[in-house]
């Protein structure tokens, strides 16, 4: 297929429209639930060679849209109600399939939904979101490129022959392609920002613990973290509120702080500054580390870009160190693996997931059940986890990487005693060629080097259109903050997309 890079003008259909422009329109009366769903289940028929989409089931999704329509003609007026959206696959959904990506789950039904998945949708308590469907994604969102799904590629809205980041690919190439006005993503390393990146949408992934893992299907249970996807900060903001929160009686992780609007403060405050200066007195750190050779001159050329119009809305630069950014590669190669040799070890064939369907024995059983069920990344994770976990690798490995994630985690608050937000690429280059990185583990992990210091530290990041690069491919800026301060970066990105129109654009392919 050609290159669809160029942007289409803005037109006004239905799925142009943001979660913030619907959940108006819905509010109002304008449209139905049933009807904007109806418009995006056609949508989603219409672009299935993206291969965003690993399930889909209409009568479900219309029977919430109509639930949410009986809630609004009662008089509900909350902020999501009736906006469809579609989860990651790796969320635990009820009324659709998980798989993570993975054969391992093929057909698996939960019996219940993710916290994230049930504080979103229609059930009581809910905010009243219809799903639209499941996406696809890297197994166990394990790659950078939507390549390691067992299932199909995705390919970019943007250009059908190039990737569309991962591991999260499916959301962002669904969003990017307005197939959804939101998706839900996870980030262990980046799979949030780095395919928001990639695919032109805006995606944030808070400080670790704002949103509940329960219902997540675990790969690094100390660095996983839920998070929306959609085209701009505030759809971002709108999302978020409903998503994050203490869940105290399922994932002692989740931090204990109260729950946040985070969109009504981006609307009814000014995070700095003046409205002419919005965003005077915000300080914006530039690691030295993220802006050398390593990255491509495109992607840097869009960051410096945008950091200008920064600086026009009151924002200054100043420059910062974080000396061991490096080293967050084999950090987090030893660290990510190590957690997931251990959270897979439950896909045994017995309690969950797929059985061969000739053995011998128990662990002639085991054996093939798990050779035959994981592809080849899960496989090379688990046996390195088990490396760097064994007797004898543990000091050498495992606990060494520990105590550097520690001082990774140090230098971020080193830098934030210069600086309020820190700011650079997402990834070094813009969305490559399928195909081009797949025989290559090391290419993709080598491509998470701006993403995965800050998932470390457990720092909340969030990733903003800001501009084409190579090809027209879209370019990404990341915003990084100090520990919960998510409305500081919705903050800072929304009065940025306020004065610029890259988040607006649209690939081609979605015409
Ligand atoms: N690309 C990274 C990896 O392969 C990050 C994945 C993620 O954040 N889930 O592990």
């Amino acid at each position: 297929m050609s290159s669809l890079s160029s942007p289409r003008p803005l037109n006004l259909d239905l799925h142009d429209l943001g979660v913030a422009q619907l959940a108006a329109r819905l509010a109002a009366g304008s449209i139905s639930s049933v009807e904007v769903t109806q418009h995006f289940l056609n949508r989603i028929g219409q672009h299935a060679q993206l291969g965003a989409f690993l399930a889909l089931d209409a009568e479900v999704s219309l029977a919430q849209a109509r639930a949410a329509d009986a809630r609004l003609a009662a008089g509900e007026r909350t902020p999501l109600l009736g906006v469809p959206l579609a989860h990651k696959d790796v969320f635990v959904t009820r009324d659709f399939p998980t798989t993570a990506g993975s054969k391992m789950l093929a057909n698996y039904r939960s019996p219940f939904d993710a916290t994230v998945v049930s504080r979103l949708g229609v059930g009581p308590g809910g905010a009243g979101m219809v799903t639209l469907g499941k996406l696809n994604c890297d197994e166990f969102a394990m790659g950078s490129g939507n390549e390691n799904s067992a299932y199909q590629k995705v390919q970019n809205p943007w250009d059908t022959s190039r990737v569309p980041g991962g591991s999260s690919g499916g959301s962002a190439a669904a969003v990017a392609a307005r197939l959804v006005p939101a998706a839900t993503g996870t980030d262990t390393g980046g799979s949030i920002r780095q395919p928001a990146s990639l695919t032109g949408i805006t995606g944030i992934k808070p400080t670790y613990g704002r949103c509940s893992r329960y219902g997540m299907v675990a790969f690094a249970s100390s660095l996983d973290q839920a998070g929306p996807m959609a085209r701009s900060a505030l759809d971002c903001a709108l999302l978020l509120s409903a998503m994050a929160g203490p869940d105290p009686d399922r994932d002692s992780t989740s931090l204990d702080l109260p729950a946040v609007d985070y969109a009504t403060d981006l609307i009814a405050t000014r995070v700095y500054g003046t409205s002419a200066n919005p965003l005077k007195g915000l300080r914006i750190g530039l690691p030295t580390q993220f802006f050398g050779a390593g990255c491509a001159p495109d992607v840097l050329a869009a960051v410096r870009g945008a950091l200008s119009e920064f600086e026009k809305l009151g924002a200054t630069l100043v420059d910062v160190s974080l000396p061991l950014t490096e080293l967050s590669i084999p950090v987090y190669y030893v660290i990510a693996p190590a957690e997931a040799s251990s959270n897979l070890s439950r896909f045994d064939g017995v309690r969950y997931g797929h059985r061969a369907a000739n053995y011998t024995d128990l662990s002639d059983m085991y054996k093939k059940s798990r050779s035959q069920g994981f592809g080849d990344e899960a496989t090379r994770r688990i046996m390195i986890g088990t490396y760097v976990l064994s007797h004898g690798y543990y000091d050498a490995y495992y606990l060494k990487a520990q105590k550097i994630r520690r001082l990774i985690a140090q230098d971020f608050q080193t830098a934030f005693a210069e600086c309020d937000v820190i700011a650079g690429p997402v990834s070094p280059t813009v969305a490559w060629k399928i195909g081009e990185k797949s025989d290559d583990p090391v290419a993709n992990y080598l491509a998470d080097i701006y993403t995965l210091s800050s998932s470390l530290a457990g720092l909340p990041g969030m990733s903003i259109p800001a501009g084409f690069g190579e090809g027209g491919m879209p370019v990404g800026l990341q915003l990084i903050g100090n520990y919960f301060k998510e409305a500081q970066l919705l903050g800072a990105a929304h009065q940025f997309q306020l004065a610029t129109d890259w988040h607006q654009k649209a690939p081609g392919a979605s015409a």
